[in-house]
């Protein structure tokens, strides 16, 4: 089923995100974590990979067919194109057909400088529009970022360029995390003033540990809200206070946002059962 089927249900789509095990934790960890994860019966769990590493897609391509397969939950497959050839970028599309995967998101990924770009594609609306004219039957989804893309010259034109990547046609998009609704809202406005009509889902990720806050800032530029930084100031150095603090803080993002008639919660899991657990078991009753 494609995902953009699943909206406009009179209820919010609830997905996950997971990523492949690093090296040296073995693939078995992330069964393990699927396993668990699969209790939500979640509208669908995405698996990610780095742009810039080796065999990353094939990878996660398998671990998106296996969701399918082993525990019945619609796959959606991450796909860069930045270090792709076009022939490179149908080769994986032909896997991803053989192996059940109907929907993919569509990034451009981030430009390492150490690896040589390869040309075909500039941005994701190039695999947007590559994807959608090789097989329509592909449910294509794409990023955008509330906060505003780091590299985007301001916010009316990285909208300006969102809609082109949904003229291009993406059924759907997936925002970038954020700790601020109010941020989020302005986005949507925004959105709606550019003619973006498809459903947009909130990404939320749950801060758990003092470690990925300072990764998140480096990363992505999220901002914090000074509630957001109270929480961090008094529970920061206690690791036990300053998940639950995270799980509840994410839990009333999710509350406000359905509140407010978000099409659906994306929520980065970090590959952390326990804690997605929690959240999903807080809202299940709200979706
Ligand atoms: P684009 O949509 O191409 O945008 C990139 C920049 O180019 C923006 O500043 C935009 O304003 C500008 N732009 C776009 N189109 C045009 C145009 N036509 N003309 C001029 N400027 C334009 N990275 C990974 O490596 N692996 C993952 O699995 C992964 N998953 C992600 C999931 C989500 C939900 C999100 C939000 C991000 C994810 N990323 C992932 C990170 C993403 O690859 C980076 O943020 C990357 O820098 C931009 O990707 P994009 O697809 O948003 O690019």
């Amino acid at each position: 089923m494609r995902i953009a089927d699943k909206f406009n249900k009179g209820r919010v789509v609830f997905s996950l995100e997971v990523f492949p095990p690093k090296k040296e934790s073995g693939v078995e960890t992330i069964y393990n974590t699927l396993e668990q994860l699969s209790d939500i019966k979640p509208d669908y769990i995405s698996v990610t990979y780095g742009a810039g590493g080796n065999g990353g897609v094939q990878q996660s391509c398998e671990i998106a067919a296996n969701i399918k397969l082993k525990y019945g939950i619609e796959p959606v497959s991450h796909l860069t194109c930045v270090n792709n050839t076009k022939d490179e970028i149908i080769k994986v599309l032909a896997d991803f057909k053989t192996k059940g995967i109907q929907n993919l998101l569509a990034l451009r990924g981030d430009i390492n400088p150490d690896i040589p770009r390869k040309t075909d594609f500039v941005y994701a609306s190039d695999l947007v529009s590559f994807v959608k004219t090789y097989d329509k039957s592909f449910g294509v989804a794409g990023a955008c970022y509330p906060e505003v893309h780091m590299e985007a010259k301001n916010e009316v034109d990285d909208i300006f360029n969102l809609k082109k990547k949904v003229d291009a046609g993406a059924d759907n998009l997936v925002s970038q995390l954020f700790f601020d609704n109010e941020v989020f809202y302005r986005f949507i406005e925004r959105a709606k003033i550019a003619g973006i009509n498809v459903p947009i889902q909130a990404g939320i990720m749950p801060v758990t540990n003092k470690k990925q806050i300072e990764r998140m800032v480096s990363m992505c530029g999220a901002s914090f809200p000074s509630k957001f930084s109270r929480v961090i100031q008094r529970y920061g150095d206690n690791p036990q206070a300053l998940r639950d603090a995270g799980i509840a803080y994410a839990v009333d993002q999710i509350v406000d946002l359905i509140a407010n008639g978000v099409d659906g919660i994306h929520l980065y899991t970090m590959n952390n059962p326990y804690v997605a657990k929690t959240i999903a078991k807080s809202i299940e009753k709200l979706l």
